[in-house]
């Protein structure tokens, strides 16, 4: 059997594109390494994506999913794509549970959390190292953590960090952020956070769990040991690209034009994992519609 699009990716990219898709009447499929949601699952609180003044990620994922399923879009989970072969009128999407051929793709794989590369981190993760603040905050309750990073997802997580720890450290290696600017004014005005500019971190040290970290000012070289409980790291993102050809920046990040068209005919992208100066869920919703349509124009150009 031959689907009309297979879609790699089940973040609010890819389950828009398969409304769009199934609206278009096309036999699509969308895989998904894990579960269909994307990373909005792990976030507590979205405040900027418009119609919902205040959704959890997780209730706005089911809300896409569900929307895609009621168009009848054919979902499968937990199936990891190792390549995609273009056969030129076809391509066969390889995964680790079968190849499945198609006439289209659209890759909308999103991104990974960066690791921090610094001393310790590996050795810690679950104990004390985590890049999720949804997931592991909980086990902070009334504990001193660190983040590190100045973007938003460092600034939202210390700020959902404040519900739980008694304070909240973010350790940032310039000493102006990179955050929305309402996102910084919300951790400036809450009690529970210090900043700590210009600083990085060189080593997570603890016993069984962190117990502190080893801090150096960049701009004076001093190092100087902070006691905490945790570290939650958030230093950029990678692109879930590995798998495919086609052309992308030097960070891993698919190149694209305004139809979401990739070097490669017939394979689109669409994104957190495509160029684009913004990630943003709103941003990633009209990838996915745009992906979509210019998937179906291409199909009918057959
Ligand atoms: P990001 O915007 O790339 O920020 C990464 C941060 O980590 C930067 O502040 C960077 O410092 C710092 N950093 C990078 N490498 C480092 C290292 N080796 N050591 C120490 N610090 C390091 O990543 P993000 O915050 O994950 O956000 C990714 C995208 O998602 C962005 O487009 C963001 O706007 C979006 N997002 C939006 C929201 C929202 O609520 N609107 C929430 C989450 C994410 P420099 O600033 O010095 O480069």
């Amino acid at each position: 059997m031959v689907y009309d699009i297979v879609i790699i990716g089940g973040g609010p990219a890819g389950l828009t594109a398969g409304i769009y898709a199934r609206r278009a009447m096309l036999n699509t499929l969308l895989i998904e390494k894990v579960g269909v949601g994307g990373q909005i699952i792990i976030t507590d609180l979205i405040e900027n994506y418009p119609g919902f003044l205040e959704i959890s990620g997780g209730e706005l994922a089911r809300k896409f999913e569900e929307h895609a399923l009621k168009f009848g879009l054919e979902t499968k989970g937990m199936i990891d794509v190792t390549c995609i072969e273009d056969r030129g009128k076809t391509k066969l999407v390889r995964t680790t549970e079968g190849d499945f051929e198609t006439k289209a793709v659209i890759i909308a794989t999103g991104t990974t959390p960066r690791k921090l590369g610094a001393r310790g981190e590996l050795n810690y993760i679950g104990r004390g190292v985590s890049y999720c603040a949804t997931c592991d905050g909980f086990f902070f309750r009334d504990k001193v953590v660190a983040v590190v990073g100045g973007g938003d997802s460092a600034i939202t997580e210390a700020i959902y960090l404040t519900k739980m720890a008694k304070k909240v450290y973010i350790i940032h290696r310039r000493d102006r952020l990179r955050a929305e600017k309402i996102n910084q004014e919300h951790a400036i005005a809450n009690p529970k956070i210090s900043f700590i500019w210009d600083s990085v971190i060189e080593e997570i040290a603890g016993n069984k769990t962190v117990e502190k970290v080893i801090i150096r000012n960049v701009k004076t070289n001093e190092l100087s040991e902070m006691k905490t409980d945790g570290v939650f790291i958030y230093v950029g993102l990678i692109p879930n690209t590995g798998f495919t050809d086609v052309e992308k920046d030097i960070g891993g990040f698919i190149i694209v034009n305004n139809k979401m068209e990739t070097s490669i005919r017939g394979i689109f992208a669409a994104g957190d994992c495509r160029v684009t100066p913004l990630r943003q869920i709103a941003t990633a919703v009209g990838d996915g519609a745009i992906a979509s349509v210019s998937a179906e124009r291409y199909i009918d150009g057959l």
